[in-house]
């Protein structure tokens, strides 16, 4: 076994504590990553506080994971030692259905196996990239650009993918009306990807309090959702509205401003049910949907596009204490953070 420095969360709601963990020797297809940056995701506070329900405790969060090859398994071709790479949402999939053939892995019928809070195939427990090193098999490893550095590379893996998938697939771009609702972590990703896609990119957030960042990362307009004359000005006007909030918001008013045959899609998911009128899909040929994360396949597509866009998080590193780490998710709940946090994994290491 390979031991790996780790922060650990015990039970649910349970603080954060430093904690050695053991990763499997590594198979013929693996790939031991050192890891250097992990980003932390809103979704790593709702299983670490036990907020979705059932959870695997122990827990090691941590699904946005940057770092380096320290070893391959003898039937590695496609990387080797000192490569830079990432590891997102998922380390596994059945590799054989039609989602899978695809490149939709997180859509396996077989269910994907995720990166921590998760069962692997094998009945072990996953354990994530709040440590210090992790082993994955080859399929399930991006590689990150040269021009990317490490510790924006990370968020890019959840939620960077989580924006970049749904903007592709309801074809963002040239001549389409793109609005995003919400600029948080997600939300201020989307903004950049959609706009360079070619889209015209419409903020809606609570307040006007983001407005100059989401103009300097791309927007062409910015309106505060509390100011009701916004969804009586916007009314009808865009082809897509990419929801990144996981708030329980009014869904009527925000189908109310697309377009005939215009989408919205949630990304954002609130723990209690939305509630809508079917008339507000009725009435304009709309859609309401959801996307999850992308395809290993696509998250490559995603680094390439922000290297070659000069797309990439704000961020701000913490070290990797406990205390640090944890004061960090209290921060994120507050919403108090511009916009993603990225521990410094190195600091591991157990010295
Ligand atoms: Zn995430
Ligand atoms: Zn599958």
């Amino acid at each position: 076994m390979i031991k790996s420095h780790a922060l650990k969360i015990q039970n649910a709601g349970a603080s954060m504590e430093h904690s050695v963990i053991e990763r499997r020797e590594l198979r013929k297809h693996d790939i031991l990553i050192d890891i250097r940056y992990s980003g932390i995701c809103h979704s790593d506070i709702h299983q670490g506080e036990g907020d979705w329900g059932e959870a695997i405790f122990p827990m090691v969060p941590g699904h946005e994971i940057a770092g380096i090859v320290a070893a391959v398994g003898s039937d590695v071709t496609k990387f080797s030692v000192g490569d830079r790479v990432g590891v997102g949402c998922f380390v596994d999939s059945c590799g054989e259905c039609d989602y899978c053939l695809a490149g939709d892995e997180q859509y396996c019928t077989k269910g994907v196996v995720q990166t921590y809070n998760s069962l692997d195939y094998d009945g072990q427990p996953t354990y994530g990239g709040y440590s210090q090193n992790i082993v994955v098999t080859d399929r399930f490893v991006v590689r990150i650009p040269d021009k990317l550095n490490m510790d924006v590379a990370a968020p890019l893996l959840c939620a960077g993918i989580t924006t970049y998938s749904p903007l592709k697939h309801w074809n963002a771009g040239p001549g389409k009306k793109v609005a995003i609702v919400g600029m948080g972590g997600l939300g201020h990703l989307a903004v950049q990807f959609a706009h360079a896609m070619g889209a015209e990119v419409t903020v809606l957030s609570q307040s006007l309090s983001k407005q100059e960042e989401a103009y300097t990362l791309g927007a062409d307009h910015y309106y505060a959702t509390r100011d009701q004359d916004t969804f009586s000005k916007l009314a009808g006007s865009f082809d897509l509205i990419l929801n990144t909030v996981a708030a329980n918001l009014d869904v009527n008013a925000y189908l109310s401003l697309l377009r005939v045959d215009g989408t919205l899609v949630n990304v954002g998911a609130p723990s209690k049910p939305d509630t809508y009128s079917v008339f507000s899909l009725i009435l304009a040929r709309r859609s309401l949907a959801g996307s999850l994360v992308g395809g290993i396949r696509e998250t490559q597509e995603m680094l390439d596009f922000c290297a070659e866009h000069g797309i990439a998080p704000m961020i701000e590193v913490i070290g990797a204490d406990p205390e640090e780490v944890q004061h960090a998710w209290e921060r994120v709940k507050q919403s108090d953070v511009r916009y993603r946090f990225v521990i410094d994994t190195e600091q591991l290491n157990g010295n």
